[in-house]
């Protein structure tokens, strides 16, 4: 693998990495310290709002193409401290790999977070029982039916809710910190305000923040991103439950600088041969 093109703004840099059979790999590094990097080529999550996973997966990455974002970058002179699984993929769906390349980083000493949809739900389990730094469980909707127009393929909410609840029943508020609902608001789709007031009862009830994520408006998919007025209102409804939020930083928000749920993705396909 070696990397074709890093896309810099002022504060973050985009890295395209080519894989040895002419495939994109896409690597993110942000905030100064973090890289986030993808776990599969394409994604078979298939989430309505996503350019990634558009045209489903064309193939999960092998641990070493995982790890190889890492070394890549650090050999371009990036400092890292963080690795975040939450570039393009569902690291669940592409499990053994990611485990391996997490106790890679572990064995460096980098502290890993995960931004999860929790499927397959058998993975999620075996990752909340690992000694990772952080969880964002997608949710993004707060009924099954919006839930499955989303992500199509993603775990009923019902169920992962279960399963995350029960986890999180054994931890104490300092562990909690580390887990939240990340939530992508997307202009008149699943920003009511019976919606936001159902996402603050959930996190209430787990006793966990939310990641109030901003949607980027992507060319071909017909959603539109939610006003500066309706993202702060939403804000301020979780708060006033006493909710903890994090918003989208301006790191999130840049085009270049989104991970996951937020990457706009060139995601390009090999050469012509
Ligand atoms: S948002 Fe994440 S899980 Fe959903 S299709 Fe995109 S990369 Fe896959």
């Amino acid at each position: 693998m070696k990397i074709e093109e890093v896309i810099k703004d002022e504060l973050n840099r985009l890295l395209e990495i080519k894989t040895d059979d002419q495939f994109t790999v896409e690597a993110v590094y942000y905030r100064g310290d973090t890289l986030c990097v993808s776990s599969q080529l394409g994604c078979p999550v298939r989430c309505s709002f996503c350019a990634s996973g558009m045209n489903g997966l064309i193939r999960n990455l092998s641990y070493e193409e995982i790890i190889s974002q890492y070394e890549l970058a650090k050999d371009d002179g990036l400092n890292i401290k963080n690795i975040a699984f939450a570039g393009i993929g569902e690291p669940l769906l592409n499990w053994e790999n990611v485990k391996k390349a997490f106790w890679y980083f572990k064995e460096k000493g980098l502290k890993c977070s995960f931004y999860t949809t929790g499927f397959p739900i058998k993975n999620f389990k075996e990752l909340l029982k690992l000694s990772h730094n952080g969880i964002n469980l997608s949710l993004h909707a707060v009924t099954e039916e919006k839930r499955k127009e989303l992500i199509p393929y993603g775990q009923p909410i019902k169920e992962i809710l279960s399963v995350f609840e029960e986890h999180l029943s054994k931890l104490s508020n300092r562990k909690r910190k580390m887990y939240n609902i990340a939530y992508l608001l997307i202009g008149n789709v699943n920003n009511s305000e019976e919606e936001i007031e159902a996402l603050g009862e959930i996190a209430k009830r787990l006793n966990i923040g939310v990641s109030l994520l901003k949607y980027n408006e992507i060319e071909g998919i017909d959603y539109r991103s939610t006003s500066d007025d309706e993202y702060e209102q939403a804000f301020l409804k979780l708060r006033e439950k006493g909710i903890r939020v994090t918003l989208s930083n301006r790191y999130r928000t840049r085009k270049i600088g989104g991970c996951g749920t937020l990457m706009v993705n060139r995601l390009k396909m090999p050469v012509d041969s």
